[in-house]
């Protein structure tokens, strides 16, 4: 599953840099499926869903630090485990329970998203 910033969020940042997949945004930051990706124009996400990918994005949340479940693929493919998790020093990164995905659903992920 995806993991989700919780509003327990003290906006410190250092999860950012951190994320293999650029899923993490800044409150109120517009965001991109190219951005720190292989995915350019139109693309259908392994989830079905159409998109540009170089098109902005809404922002998730205006307030605190946000992922981008679309993107999140919990860093399969790169680490052994959330490095959003690992670093954040109020343990507000957690498993998000409306995004469950399986081992070779977050793998196709990544793949899909890093093909190049
Ligand atoms: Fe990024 Fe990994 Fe955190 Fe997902 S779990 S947002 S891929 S750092
Ligand atoms: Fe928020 Fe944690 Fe990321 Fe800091 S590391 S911005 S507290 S989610």
């Amino acid at each position: 599953m995806a993991i989700i910033i919780t509003d327990e969020c003290i906006n410190c940042g250092a999860c950012e840099p951190e994320c293999p997949n650029t899923a993490i945004y800044e409150g109120a930051e517009d965001w991109k499926y190219a951005d720190g990706t292989d995915l350019s124009g139109k693309a259908v996400l392994p989830n079905g869903k159409s998109v540009d990918a170089d098109e902005d994005q809404e922002p998730v949340s205006d307030e605190i630090y946000f992922i981008v479940a679309d993107k999140c693929t919990e860093c399969v493919g790169f680490h052994e485990e959330p490095q959003c998790a690992a670093v954040c020093p109020v343990d507000c990164c957690v498993p998000d329970d409306n995004n469950v995905e399986t081992q070779e659903e977050l793998i196709a992920k990544q793949k899909f998203m890093h093909h190049e």
